[in-house]
């Protein structure tokens, strides 16, 4: 399982100011110096203020660059405060992650995280489409149902799958420090794999889990044979405790 295990995605929220590129060191210093780690893949996901000073630090590195959200439409336009796709990879992002439970919960409804899944892989963004169950849904057994309709929904009218990693991420995971029982994450892991192959179209599917993984939750995580990698929030803020968990994947 370990060795299959390949993308360790940073999501630094609303976190970060120009300073905090320099804690960056430590992680790009670990990824060149460690041989076990040349086939992971490691995409930072800072504020859209960050993006551009992160490019610059990570450039000539095997590190990579998303942002965390974007607009439904490529097109310049006026609707003040939104950053499109087009803009991202301008700046020579390579990623994004859309559909996030926090921007869900905002109002954010399956057919516009359609759109911006439709105008990111238009602009040659990779996504990171991320889906997941609330704890009422979960109490109501409803997962499955609730994350094939995500899936569906936010992915109509998409053909080319190839430039998309699903993130599983339980909303009630998120911030949390609670995460699933193995078996019920290998079982859904299973479970979306199939779908993904089957119904959707997908060639060979990566999916990720997310959801308060840390340096203590990370051994029991490793164990789960499917997953191609995780989704890291909180901890991943800090470099120790990221390059604490990557250490502990492959250990
Ligand atoms: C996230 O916000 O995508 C996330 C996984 O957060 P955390 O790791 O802090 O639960």
């Amino acid at each position: 399982m370990t060795n299959k295990l390949r993308y360790f995605v940073a999501n630094w929220k609303m976190f970060g100011h120009l300073n905090s590129v320099n804690s960056l060191n430590k992680v790009i210093n670990f990824k060149k110096k460690n041989k076990k780690t040349k086939n992971l893949k490691i995409i930072y996901c800072p504020p859209f203020t960050l993006i551009h000073p992160f490019i610059q630090k990570l450039k000539n590195t095997s590190i990579m660059t998303g942002a965390q959200n974007c607009s439904f439409t490529s097109k310049y336009g006026p609707p003040t405060g939104s950053i499109n796709a087009k803009m991202i990879k301008s700046l020579k992002c390579e990623y994004v992650i859309l559909g996030h439970s926090e921007k869900r919960a905002k109002g954010e409804k399956d057919n516009i995280i359609n759109k911006k899944i439709i105008s990111a892989l238009k602009c040659k963004l990779k996504v990171i489409f991320c889906i997941g169950e609330t704890s009422i849904q979960k109490k109501r057994r409803l997962t499955k149902k609730i994350l094939l309709s995500q899936i569906i929904r936010g992915l109509k009218k998409v053909k080319n799958k190839k430039n998309i990693l699903i993130a599983y991420e339980p909303v009630w995971s998120i911030g949390s420090g609670v995460i699933p029982k193995i078996e019920d994450l290998e079982n859904t892991t299973n479970y979306l794999k199939l779908f993904l192959s089957n119904k959707m179209k997908f060639k060979n599917p990566k999916v990720l889990y997310g959801g308060s993984v840390s340096p203590k939750n990370i051994s029991i995580l490793k164990k789960i044979t499917n997953l191609d990698g995780f989704l890291i929030g909180g901890a991943s803020q800090n470099s120790d405790k990221l390059i604490d968990i990557i250490k502990k994947t492959f250990n």
